[in-house]
C-alpha cells in the first residue's frame, strides 16, 4: 500500500498583528503586551537608542522594541554585537556578541560605558579563540 505524501500546510502566525503597537491617546501598546505602554515611553526609547548608537559610532543602528515596556539597544553594522544601556546610574552597559545570524549572546560583558562593554566582550571572544586555536594546533598533527 502506498502511503500518500503528507500535505504540508503553510504556516500561519498565531497572531499576525498581535505585537503591532496600537496608538490610543497617550497609550502606544500592542495587544499581546497589554502593559499599557505609552507613546512618551516609546519616543524616549527611540531617543535613547539613537544616543546609544551614536555613542558607539556612525555605523551602529538603534533598535527599539516593546515587551512589557519600551526597550532599546544599539546593534553593530554586522549585527553580531548588541549593546544594552545602563538603565540606572551605577548599573552597567551590557554587550552581547554572537555569530552571524544568532540572536543570543555567546559572549556577554558588562562595563560602565557602552564602549568599554564592547571592548570587554570582544576581548572575551578573542581570548577564547586563542585557546581554541591552541587546542586545535596541538591536536591537528595527530589527525592523519
Ligand atoms: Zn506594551
Amino acid at each position: 500500500m502506498k502511503i500518500p505524501a503528507r500535505k504540508v500546510l503553510p504556516r500561519k502566525p498565531a497572531e499576525p498583528d498581535g505585537w503591532k503597537p496600537v496608538l490610543n491617546g497617550p497609550i502606544f501598546c500592542a495587544p499581546l503586551c497589554g502593559r499599557g505602554c505609552t507613546k512618551a515611553e516609546h519616543d524616549k526609547a527611540v531617543e535613547n537608542a539613537a544616543k546609544l548608537a551614536k555613542s558607539l559610532g556612525p555605523t551602529w543602528k538603534p533598535q527599539v522594541w516593546e515587551n512589557l515596556g519600551w526597550h532599546h539597544c544599539a546593534v553593530s553594522p554586522c549585527g553580531r554585537l548588541k549593546v544594552h544601556p545602563r538603565l540606572v546610574k551605577g548599573s552597567n552597559c551590557c554587550a552581547y556578541l554572537d555569530h552571524e545570524g544568532d540572536s543570543g549572546g555567546l559572549w556577554v560583558a558588562r562595563a560602565t560605558t557602552a564602549r568599554a562593554a564592547v571592548r570587554a566582550v570582544v576581548k572575551q571572544a578573542e581570548d577564547e579563540a586563542r585557546r581554541i586555536l591552541a587546542t586545535f594546533w596541538a591536536v591537528k598533527p595527530l589527525v592523519k
